[in-house]
């Protein structure tokens, strides 16, 4: 995983789906658990709804306990970081001398590490089909193991094209929102249900059924039945109407010559 100000300098080497790469992580490394320290880790929406579950806790409480609030670089947009452990390496909560105690649910970078994706960690150039880079930390041995991969397999293997279906639209919304001019801003308000949507899932799954929510937008009956229990499908449905509802003009401030233009909001 990358550290975010050693890698501002580095000029990433655009990788694509099919790109060749050497290397292997096993508990055998002299390396092995040195990149869980000192790290910069973006949660993806997936990965919040996965650690808050297998930590048995609710979105809220997982927030409040695991991660740092940020706003993205160049999109505005208000994301969380896995928030490290206060010791002499900044240690990730989750690791310990054997390794990683949530393995089967670790994050998306994580996963994808050493390969690095340009969409969560504001690389120039990232575009709508994202792309992929080294993360070149001197200390990671596992170059030198011998086990070739493409970046396409890479990432079967480790089951991040499972969270990248997941989390589409969230990185749609980013990409989109990254392309917009730096006067454009989202207001608070909107800023505030993209959070909500995107992280706090359980107040998200208040939001639409104990306000009015449904009856301003209209949803099919088998998928309100739906979201009312599944995680995955209110994210999804979170995301979709978070797109129509960030995209609508209306929903943005325009700072014009240092003028600040506020245009009339709609949110229920
Ligand atoms: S080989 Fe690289 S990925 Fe594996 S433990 Fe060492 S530093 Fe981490
Ligand atoms: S979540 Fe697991 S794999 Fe990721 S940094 Fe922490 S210990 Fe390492």
């Amino acid at each position: 995983m990358e550290k975010q100000d050693k890698m501002a300098d580095i000029t990433p080497i655009r990788l694509g789906m099919d790109s060749k790469f050497q290397f292997k992580c096993h508990k055998g490394v002299e390396c092995f658990t040195k990149c869980c320290r000192g790290i910069n880790i973006i949660l993806t929406p997936y990965d919040i709804l996965r650690l808050k579950n297998r930590l048995g806790l609710s979105s809220e409480d997982f927030l409040a306990i695991y991660t740092e609030p940020r706003l993205m670089e160049k999109t505005d947009l208000p994301v969380v970081t896995l928030r490290l452990l206060d010791d002499e390496e900044e240690s990730c909560p989750f690791v310990r001398e054997d390794g990683c105690i949530i393995y089967k649910d670790r994050p998306t970078t994580c996963r994808y590490y050493p390969v690095g994706v340009a969409t969560l960690t504001h690389k120039e150039g990232a575009d709508d089909e994202g792309f992929f880079f080294f993360v070149n930390e001197p200390h990671c041995r596992g170059f030198e193991e011998e086990a070739e991969w493409t970046v396409r397999d890479w990432r079967k293997d480790q089951g991040v094209d499972i969270h990248d279906e997941i989390n589409q639209e969230w990185t749609d919304l980013v990409v989109r929102k990254r392309s917009f001019p730096q006067n454009i801003k989202l207001t608070d308000k909107s800023k505030e249900l993209f959070f909500m949507a995107s992280y706090n899932i359980d107040n998200f799954r208040r939001f639409v059924f104990e306000s009015s929510f449904l009856t301003r937008y209209q949803a099919p009956p088998e998928t309100v039945e739906k979201i009312k229990t599944d995680d995955i499908a209110l994210l999804k449905f979170g995301l979709e109407w978070l797109k129509g509802l960030l995209f609508n003009y209306e929903n943005f401030e325009m700072n014009m010559e240092q003028q600040t233009v506020s245009i009339k909001e709609n949110h229920p």
